[in-house]
């Protein structure tokens, strides 16, 4: 089937519904891509109240907020939700984006703007016996627990110390599964104090200088042996102990999916501070293909805060290129430029300000 709309947002997570509502009440038609069934990306498992501001729904629960941000996008008669639809491939000769449905339903989809909020995938770790049953990255934990209600073990181990390692170790306990521990290979805990304080309070080690080095078990896992790393990140040998545990879960770092991007002949670099590779853009959230702009994780690994911000600041931007912008629209990007600054101005941010110089300045 071939298809024309005006915008392509591809992703309904947090960046693509904020990006989708700024077309809400307008002329715009606006197809939205999701290849999950329900809209709302990473915010669907997060049964946690957020931090940040009040603007940006602190202190309500992840999946609250992806109700309230889907709200009016649903209403819209001029907005086009596929879901269970992959964004597949883009077609610069014909200038499409290739959508395939659950059924296999083919859809060509020209646009005359795309916003690209794929979000990210997880990183993994490469260690002996990495493949057994039992070993998951955080997101499919969360998946399981938090949206199907299924316990992934009885016993875990958790690798990484960062807010997501810390939330889904307590998440894990709060359903009551146990948590062994959580092994960290940095000198000091990842995530933020108030998340790491919640696991101590419930009397779970955190090893810091720690690593896992292979997986044992046959049909499934049955325990890791671990080891601890010296300054130079390098093993102690006579350190190695072994840990009995039915699940592992690697909590090592998210990473943007910037694939699309590369086919539509943006120009991306690889930031590690942002997560890995990342389309060079403008203030707008403009790539140097100028039809495509981007927000979210995939612009670098951030919070759902700032993915809803730079969503708005992608759809404004688009609202202007195509003529329709309203002095509404406009307030709308400049407080959110304004509380992106303030959300990046205190140590954490300081990292993704590193990053994001390095992607805004070689913009051509
Ligand atoms: C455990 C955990 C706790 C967190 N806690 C907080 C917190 O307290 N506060 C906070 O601000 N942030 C938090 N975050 C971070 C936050 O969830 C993410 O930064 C945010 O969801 C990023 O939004 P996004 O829209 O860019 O991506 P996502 O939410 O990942 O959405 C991307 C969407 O794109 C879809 N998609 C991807 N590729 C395609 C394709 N080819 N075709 C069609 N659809 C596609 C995906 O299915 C997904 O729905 C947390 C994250 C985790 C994992």
């Amino acid at each position: 089937m071939k298809q024309n709309c005006d915008v392509l947002i591809v992703g309904a997570g947090p960046a693509g519904l904020c990006a989708a509502s700024v077309f809400v009440n307008t002329n715009v038609q606006v197809v939205v891509i999701e290849r999950d069934p329900f809209l709302g990306g990473q915010l669907l498992k997060q049964t946690h109240m957020f931090f940040g501001s009040k603007e940006q729904y602190a202190g309500t629960r992840g999946f609250a907020i992806s109700d309230i941000l889907k709200e009016s996008v649903l209403q819209a008669k001029n907005i086009h939700i596929f879901t269970e639809t992959v964004a597949a491939g883009y077609y610069p000769e014909d200038g499409f984006m290739l959508a395939i449905e659950q059924d296999q339903t083919l859809h060509r989809i020209g646009f005359k703007k795309v916003i690209v909020a794929t979000g990210a995938s997880e990183k993994a770790l490469i260690f002996e016996n990495n493949d057994l049953p039992g070993i998951f990255g955080a997101g499919a934990v969360q998946t399981l627990m938090n949206m199907y209600g299924v316990a992934p073990g009885k016993e875990v181990i958790m690798v990484g110390s960062g807010n997501i390692g810390l939330i889904v170790s307590y998440q894990l306990l709060q359903a009551g599964i146990s948590v062994k521990c959580i092994i960290e290979a940095a000198p000091v805990i990842g995530g933020y104090f108030v998340h790491a304080a919640k696991i101590r309070r419930l009397q779970i080690p955190i090893y810091t200088q720690t690593t896992i080095r292979k997986a044992i078990g046959t049909d499934s896992l049955e325990g890791v042996e671990i080891v601890s790393l010296d300054e130079k990140w390098q093993s102690i040998p006579g350190t190695e102990r072994i840990e009995s545990c039915d699940t592992l879960c690697l909590a090592v770092g998210l990473c943007p999916m910037s694939e699309l991007l590369s086919q539509m002949q943006c120009e991306t670099k690889y930031v590690p501070e942002l997560g890995g590779s990342v389309a060079i853009r403008n203030h707008r959230m403009q790539c140097t293909n100028k039809d495509v702009y981007i927000a979210g994780d995939v612009a670098g690994i951030e919070e759902a805060s700032s993915a809803m911000l730079e969503g708005y600041i992608a759809g404004v931007s688009i609202a202007e290129d195509l003529q329709i912008a309203t002095p509404k629209h406009l307030v709308l990007r400049e407080n959110s430029v304004e509380f992106l600054k303030a959300m990046r101005s205190g140590p954490i941010g300081e990292k993704i300000c590193s990053g994001l110089k390095k992607v805004e300045e070689s913009h051509v």
